[in-house]
This record gives structure tokens, C-alpha cells and sequence, in this order.
């Protein structure tokens, strides 16, 4: 079976960054809904269109075709009065960007009585090294067609 939409393909997928540093080490094989549902870096789902069980790949992403470039005005600095007690670097809580809409930010520094935000994803701006290799190809059921996402050893368990 080839890869195409509503098809659940489960990868060995390594990721790291261009400096070396490992963001997903492949150890545990992942499990995604193929055709658009956001599950998966669209270049990366564009890369694995048609492929079959065996096919390996390796891609450099730039950050356009990863999680976008940083954007600096997404960038906070809020009085840390203004915060509940315990917040630590590397925490994230849920926000409002510049434009109001709802986005995660996280806790990049306290400056004495200052706390940094940043609603950037944490992998923006950075370019990607992928290797996949395709494990297993399916149709997907209408249930993980239902919900966006692959049940299962790999995927979602709810
Ligand atoms: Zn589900």
C-alpha cells in the first residue's frame, strides 16, 4: 500500500537540528494521520506522498518549511507580580499574542522582577535534519479519520 490521504503510516523518525542537538531520537516508532490533518510538518508529508513500507528518506528542512521563521514581536516581558507563584524557565502557560489570538508561550528568562515570554514555537527558526523510514502503511479507520489522528501502539491511546 502506497502512501495517501486517510492512510495511518507508522515511521522511525529522527529529528535534530543543524547544530547536532537530537529533538526526537527515533527509539519509539511514531504513528500519523497522513493527508493534511496537521499531524505531521506538511514538506515532510509531501516527501512521503506514494512511498511505501521500506522507503527511507533523509531531508533538510529550512525553518520556512519546518515551524517558520522566529518572529521577535512574539516576545513578552511581563512583570513577574503578574504571575502566580513558581514560575520557572521552561515553563509554559497559555496566552494572547500581539493579534489576541490564543497561542502557548514559554518562560525564556527572569530578569529580576521580569519574566521573558516567547509564543514562538520552540523549534522555530531552527533548520531540521529528518531521516524516516516507513514502518507500516494502513488505511485509516473512520474513527482516526473522525478525530484527526491514529489510534493505536503508536499513536493516540484514549
Ligand atoms: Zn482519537
Amino acid at each position: 500500500m502506497n502512501i495517501s490521504k486517510d492512510c495511518a503510516v507508522t515511521l522511525r523518525l529522527k529529528v535534530s537540528d543543524a547544530q547536532g542537538q537530537v529533538i526526537e531520537n527515533g527509539k519509539d516508532p511514531v504513528s500519523y494521520l497522513h493527508g493534511g490533518y496537521g499531524n505531521l510538518i506538511p514538506k515532510l508529508e509531501e516527501a512521503l506522498e506514494g512511498q511505501a513500507v521500506g522507503f527511507k528518506g533523509s531531508w533538510t528542512l529550512s525553518p520556512a518549511d519546518a515551524f517558520g521563521e522566529r518572529d521577535e514581536s512574539l516576545v513578552q516581558t511581563i512583570a513577574k507580580t503578574d504571575f502566580p507563584p513558581g514560575v520557572k524557565v521552561g515553563g509554559q502557560l497559555e496566552g494572547r499574542g500581539p493579534d489576541g489570538s490564543q497561542m502557548v508561550l514559554t518562560v525564556v528568562k527572569i530578569k529580576g522582577p521580569q519574566v521573558i515570554l516567547d509564543g514562538n514555537h520552540p523549534l522555530a527558526g531552527k533548520t531540521l535534519l529528518i531521516s524516516a523510514q516507513v514502518l507500516e502503511v494502513r488505511a485509516a479507520s473512520g474513527e482516526e479519520i473522525a478525530h484527526g489522528h491514529v489510534h493505536g501502539a503508536h499513536g493516540h491511546q484514549h
